[in-house]
């Protein structure tokens, strides 16, 4: 019998792409697309464009290929919202994306949920779905809310209604519990809610008008998926618990595998459910952003060859694009510090890159402080993934084996979470 293959697409904020692997983990095709621009009513209508580069992406994947494919996953950007018809599953609205913020719902929203919960945010899916609920003066009989990813996976699957937990948390689903909170339960708008299962489960077939106009296989399944940020830490296949993932893209996040449960809203510190364990995550403000404002991506290469990372850097710096820090240091006054900058550019360089590295070390000691497991090995996502001094300084104050992480692309991810979904 011929190797079976696993597809995972991303809906990210500014493209899509696939990846298609097999049970090792071995990529044998992969691709990207961007959204074209459709309006409805003069705005963008998203639902389309999304729709249509779901299509294309299908059709990007090789035609020899299409048959060998056991089962699809994909993920989308974490808060992006649909209200649908629950009986034709089209969109009543335009979606409202991941960054859209609802701040008539807080007042509400507030009074419901328990202090600090993560839906007590203007752009949560519970306040757009309250937004929503309290200014559309439609017949509300036959509707139903769904993530960006549910919705695009019921194009492929057709059976309405179905989320995962890691979606589902910014709406108040509680993945402790594996349930909706009373609180919720008990509003009006609770009938809107989707049924939620674990990410990487299969729900049903490949809907057999696709599986023939595309041909794929008969027994091709379709699984359900996760939001953007979760699949791209899947990609760097951190399964044990200790395991991290720092990403140092224009700001540093970092995730870390727990066997414990995290949340902090001081510190804007939540965990998502990965199974029988959790996902720590945290965000700072500080990151790359900062190194492109000073140097290019030439100068950062040509630099960073200079530098010792074996040597201390005696530059205490917090760098910072803006005023105010969150994590690991809550303090939305906090002023960017750079000063003094020496003469040597290497010098400079080397002062921030190890500010940012005390920075990070100072976020896996919070986590731990604040109960999760003990962070026992890093790899890196991001811009700043590839500058190997940079690694060699985090390795030297984090005290840790850094690496980069070998695959980093949500796609890939959501391509490991529809080989979970076959197991
Ligand atoms: P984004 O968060 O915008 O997606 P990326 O992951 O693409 O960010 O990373 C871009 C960042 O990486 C930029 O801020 C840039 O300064 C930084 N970067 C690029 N090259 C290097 C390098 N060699 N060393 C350190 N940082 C780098």
């Amino acid at each position: 019998a011929s190797e079976r293959l696993y597809l995972g697409m991303d809906f990210g904020t500014s493209g899509a792409r696939y990846a298609l692997i097999d049970k090792q983990g071995t990529i044998h095709a992969e691709g990207k697309r961007e959204y074209p621009n459709y309006m409805k009513e003069d705005s963008l209508d998203w639902a389309l464009s999304w729709k249509t580069t779901l299509f294309s992406l299908l059709e990007d994947v090789p035609v020899h290929l299409r048959p060998l494919v056991a089962s699809i996953s994909l993920d989308g950007t974490s808060a992006t919202t649909l209200i649908i018809d629950s009986k034709t599953g089209e969109p009543l609205a335009i979606p409202y994306l991941y960054n859209e913020s609802c701040p008539d719902a807080l007042p509400l929203v507030k009074s419901i949920a328990p202090m600090n919960h993560t839906v007590c945010s203007g752009s949560s899916t519970l306040c757009k779905l309250v937004s929503w609920w309290n200014n559309d003066d439609s017949d509300k009989k036959s509707t139903m809310l769904l993530h960006q990813a549910d919705w695009l996976l019921w194009l492929l699957h057709g059976q309405l209604g179905v989320s995962d937990y890691n979606n589902a948390l910014k709406v108040g689903y509680d993945p402790e519990a594996d349930s909706y909170p009373d609180w919720l339960l008990s509003q009006p708008y609770a009938q809107l809610l989707p049924m939620v299962k674990a990410p990487g489960t299969s729900i049903g077939h490949l809907k057999g008008d696709i599986r023939t106009q595309f041909g794929f296989s008969e027994d091709c399944i379709v699984c359900t998926g996760t939001t953007d940020s979760i699949a791209a830490f899947l990609a760097a296949r951190a399964t044990k618990p200790g395991k991290a993932v720092t990403s140092l893209g224009s700001t540093l996040a970092i995730k870390l595998l727990s066997t414990t449960r995290i949340e902090d809203a001081r510190y804007g510190v939540y965990s998502h459910r990965l199974d029988d364990k959790w996902l720590v995550g945290g965000a700072s403000n500080t990151g790359g952003a900062v190194l492109k404002e000073n140097f290019s991506d030439e100068q950062l290469e040509k630099l960073s060859e200079h530098i010792n990372p074996m040597e201390a850097s005696p530059l205490d710096y917090y760098p910072l694009k803006s005023v105010g820090e969150r994590f690991p240091v809550a303090n939305p006054k906090m002023e960017p510090r750079l000063h003094p900058r020496p003469e040597s550019d290497v010098e400079y360089l080397h002062g921030i890159l190890e500010s940012i590295a005390r920075i990070e070390a100072k976020a896996y000691m919070l986590l731990k402080d604040l109960g999760a497991t003990q962070v026992d090995e890093v790899f890196t996502a991001g811009g700043g993934a590839k500058n190997d001094k940079w690694t060699k300084i985090r390795e030297r104050v984090l005290g840790l084996p850094v690496s980069r992480a070998t695959q980093t692309e949500a796609a890939y991810g959501a391509a490991l979470l529809a080989l979970k979904g076959c197991q």
